[in-house]
């Protein structure tokens, strides 16, 4: 029996496999390593950091989208205290060079945008400012260093209808905070929702305690010389029911999305996400971020995020939007031409 035993592993092995890959969601072009379409070009640069973390540069201009490297358990977001892991942080964060990025991100205040944030400006991006909703800086208040380094959204967010405040950072680089919303989590219920009024002296203990305040996108121009828009970046952190999100109709009008940064993760809380965006945006590109699970650690991380069904997304995308795009593995790097 000891052969007959031998040669029935490999073949429920294989059943297995074969059962699994027939059940297997069939997902679009996930890649890794350098995806280079620049053709020796001037070229934008984008790395994925996972979550909602990328670095995006062009030259020597830098944005970093706030990354979360930390990733504690679901069970820990649920039940116990959370706290940054500075030695991942500083390991992840360390190999990429963001030394003189002009600004960090953050499109609303859960921890899984951030809660990393603070190390990441203080120990590896120390001259950039920090973009971000009030709530999230309130929760950054007096302990974390960055008071004088945050500017607030509220009240300067565009709509489709109109534009909002250009924030400028340096001679290159412009950000739009656009009015968005947060999509639930699951069965309509959003998870830490609430903001933030006044200045915390200590930092949040718990994922309840990192609350979303009032969701944006936004819209990230990189200039050249003369001021014109040379490269035009829509990044968002959180899926939204359209027409929430949207860039300004007018700005989209003068000058198309060259690359839209789209979240599947509980894309089918809400209707009509992602082709109201590819509607409104018109982007040349698409990549998809915050796609995976991150309630591992960021070294294991193999599989699509609890409860979205990934290839529907990507089915619907593909319906709506016959340009190139990509779901990236953390690490990945594009590069892409500027001004075609
Ligand atoms: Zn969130």
């Amino acid at each position: 029996m000891p052969t007959l035993r031998a040669g029935l592993r490999p073949a429920l092995v294989l059943a297995g496999a074969l059962v699994a890959a027939a059940c297997a969601p069939q997902l679009g072009p996930g890649v890794q390593g350098t995806i280079d379409v620049s053709n020796g070009r001037p070229a934008l640069e984008l790395t994925y950091l996972g979550s909602g973390g990328w670095i995006m540069s062009a030259g020597a201009e830098q944005v970093v989208a706030g990354p979360l490297f930390t990733n504690p358990s679901f069970l820990r977001t649920g039940l116990m205290a959370i706290e940054p892991d500075t030695i991942l942080i500083d390991r992840y964060m360390g190999q990429h060079d963001v030394s003189d990025a002009r600004v960090i991100l953050v499109g609303h205040g859960h921890y899984d945008h951030a809660m990393d944030v603070p190390r990441v400006a203080q120990r590896h991006a120390p001259e950039a400012r920090v973009l971000a909703n009030r709530t999230t800086a309130n929760l950054y208040g007096t302990w974390s260093g960055l008071a004088e380094r945050m500017d607030v959204t509220n009240g300067h967010e565009g709509t489709v209808q109109r534009a909002g405040r250009w924030f400028t950072y340096g001679p290159r680089i412009r950000v739009m905070p656009l009015r968005s919303r947060h999509a639930p989590h699951f069965d309509g219920l959003t998870l830490y929702q609430g903001t933030a009024d006044i200045p915390r002296t200590s930092a949040p203990r718990s994922a309840g305690e990192w609350l979303d305040g009032e969701t944006i996108a936004f819209l990230i121009d990189f200039l050249d010389g003369q001021g014109a828009v040379e490269y035009r970046i829509y990044y968002q952190d959180a899926v939204v029911a359209a027409p929430w999100g949207f860039a300004p109709d007018d700005l989209i009008a003068e000058h198309p999305v060259d690359l839209a940064i789209l979240v599947p993760a509980t894309f089918d809380q809400v209707d009509w996400h992602p082709e109201a965006f590819v509607e409104n945006l018109r982007p040349h590109r698409v990549l998809l971020g915050h796609w995976e699970n991150f309630f591992v650690p960021i070294y294991e991380q193999t599989k699509a995020v609890m409860l979205t069904d990934l290839s529907h997304f990507e089915r619907r995308l593909t319906r709506v939007f016959d340009g190139e795009w990509w779901r990236p593995e953390i690490g990945t790097v594009f590069r892409f031409p500027i001004g075609g």
